[in-house]
């Protein structure tokens, strides 16, 4: 979904799209949860608009999410899936604890800060007003402007997949999907 907004001082727009992203790993074989890069709204400052960037959830994240699938047994979501790939369970089991495994090893070497996912700059700040459980933001500051973007409609856009590295980086897409 994308949110439109509107400058109420200088008029200028700004849309926030969220983007679903995925860090392409060497060694994780298809796409699976494990691999989703997180994201939150933020304003680019070399974009000079807002954006969707990485949100980092950090190593312990990854720790924790390794155990319990260790502990847990399958959801509903891992049963379709098994289904759809026509894998064995433990065949599966083992795929997706060595993508969390991947994606820890990846977050604990993890150098760069957070980046813009349009343009891949670090230069972003986290837009103060997102509200983390209703995903809406009503308002927020322009930056550079004495003005405040206001919420002005949602529109519904369909919107491609980025492929990140372990840094953030935006990668060719479709080069580590062996499936
Ligand atoms: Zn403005
Ligand atoms: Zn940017």
């Amino acid at each position: 979904m994308a949110i439109e907004f509107e400058c109420d001082s200088c008029g200028s727009n700004a849309r926030y799209v969220g983007r679903p992203a995925v860090y392409a790993l060497d060694g994780i074989e298809f796409l699976c949860e494990p691999v989703t890069a997180y994201s939150r709204p933020a304003w680019c400052y070399k974009c000079n608009t807002l954006v969707d960037a990485e949100q980092l959830m950090g190593a312990n994240f990854y720790a924790q999410q390794l155990d319990a699938f260790r502990r847990s047994g399958l959801s509903e979501h891992d049963r379709e899936f098994i289904a759809l790939t026509n894998r064995a369970e433990p065949q599966y089991r083992k795929s997706i604890s060595d993508a969390w495994k991947i994606v820890l090893s990846a977050a604990r070497v993890r150098l760069s800060k957070p980046r813009c996912f349009t343009c891949g700059s670090i230069e972003i700040s986290y837009i103060p007003e997102y509200d983390l459980e209703s995903h809406d933001i009503l308002s927020f500051p322009h930056p550079n402007c004495s003005g405040s973007f206001v919420r002005v409609a949602n529109s519904f856009i369909n919107i491609a997949l980025l492929y990140l590295d372990g840094e953030g980086r935006r990668k060719i897409a479709t080069e580590h999907l062996k499936d």
